[in-house]
């Protein structure tokens, strides 16, 4: 049908183009690292950066369209590209969600509920916001953060110094922000299409350890009020952007408030368990959008948990044990191909369904400690 070009080859490059090619596409990926996951399951492969224009030139000659599986390339080349192709989602929203700060103006204009939060130039500042807002605070690069990267905690002034200075060394501007002691982290996944037709996909329920995603659970344990809230907002939000295409809003509960963390626009790590509790996965549906097929509302076929396979796994432990792990009732492994495990890497997940959301995450922690046995 298409030439669907892919900027990014990790493991959501390799999943979109996977599900590309289960629609009868051929897929063209664009990433610097020669070893990219996506490579092994693409048509054909750009080993290039992404601020190299005669590689951007390339895959727009080779693509029909073009879309990305992550933020934090360069917006320069997006505009290039988004010259002679349509991009979906459009460099527009991915401009405002590559930039903490552009994205909550966003959110705050739109009368989004965001954490309290204000620009940093020096120590003072910080200072000041911790008098106004009390601890804890969370400092966080405005530009090139993920899986917890650029981000401190402040509990107290004695941390002021040493967190600044280290939030500094990657020389971006920095944001502040109120610590939300939320009860619970949610995301969703919602898709517009060409026509302005917007559909949800079941929330999630998110648990993070050192502020990388450790698991979802879905259904969301929350309640018929919320879900509707969540939706909602989600809805302003994706309206407000014009967005075409698929994103991920995480966001903080905190008794009947919500909080909108972050946005993410493409399929998302807390998307994952859609691959095999939905009828229509995450990726499945930014496909669809590509290509301007219909787009329906996934059903939730069942309970279930996915949890992350970090890097830190091999580094305790050489070889998991996978068949002991896979013993579970219920389980799917996905390993993404990336040959070097490291401490936060994001190598695999798996995902558990049962009939009861209970014993799913009761089968997905003794799926984990399987993996050490
Ligand atoms: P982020 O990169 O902003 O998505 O942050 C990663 C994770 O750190 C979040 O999912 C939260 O678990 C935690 N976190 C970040 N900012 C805050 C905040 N203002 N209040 C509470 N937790 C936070």
């Amino acid at each position: 049908m298409k030439n669907i070009g892919i900027i990014g080859g990790g493991q959501l490059g390799k999943m979109i183009a996977i599900s590309a090619k289960e629609m009868g596409n051929n897929t063209i990926v664009l990433d610097p690292n020669p070893d990219s996951p996506a490579f092994g399951v693409s048509d054909e492969k750009i080993i290039a950066e992404y601020d190299d224009l005669n590689a951007c030139d390339i895959l727009v000659d080779k693509s029909d369209i073009i879309t990305y599986e992550f933020e934090n390339i360069k917006l320069d080349s997006v505009q290039y590209i988004e010259k002679y192709r349509t991009v979906f989602p459009s460099s527009k929203v991915l401009s405002i969600s590559q930039n903490r700060i552009l994205e909550k103006e966003f959110l705050n204009n739109n009368k989004i509920p965001v954490a309290e939060f204000k620009l940093v130039n020096n120590e003072k500042d910080i200072i000041k916001f911790c008098e106004n807002f009390n601890f804890p605070v969370v400092i966080k690069t405005a530009t090139e953060g993920y899986d917890g990267k650029g981000q401190k905690i402040i509990k107290s002034f004695d941390d002021i110094s040493s967190s600044f200075n280290e939030i500094s060394k990657k020389k971006t501007k920095i944001i502040i922000e109120k610590f939300i002691d939320f009860d619970k982290e949610v995301s969703v996944i919602c898709s517009r299409d060409i026509s302005g037709k917007i559909i949800s996909f079941p929330i999630s329920e998110n648990i993070h350890v050192n502020h990388i995603l450790d698991k979802s659970i879905v259904p969301a344990r929350i309640s018929i009020d919320l879900e509707k809230k969540i939706n909602n907002l989600a809805e302003i939000v994706v309206n407000q952007l014009e967005l075409i295409g698929l994103i991920c809003i995480e966001m903080f509960v905190l008794g009947e408030k919500i909080f909108i963390n972050e946005i993410a626009p493409r399929p998302h790590n807390s998307g994952h368990y859609t691959l095999d509790a939905c009828d229509i996965s995450q990726f499945d549906q930014i496909v669809k959008i590509l290509l301007d097929l219909p787009t329906t509302k996934p059903k939730l076929l069942s309970p279930v948990v996915m949890f992350n396979l970090l890097g830190d796994i091999w580094v305790d432990n050489l070889s998991p044990n996978w068949s002991n792990a896979l013993k579970t009732p219920g389980s799917k492994l996905y390993l993404y191909g990336k040959h070097e495990p490291r401490a936060g890497r994001k190598m695999g997940h798996i995902n558990i369904l049962n009939n009861s959301l209970e014993d799913a995450i009761r089968l997905s922690e003794s799926c984990k400690s399987r993996l050490y046995e």
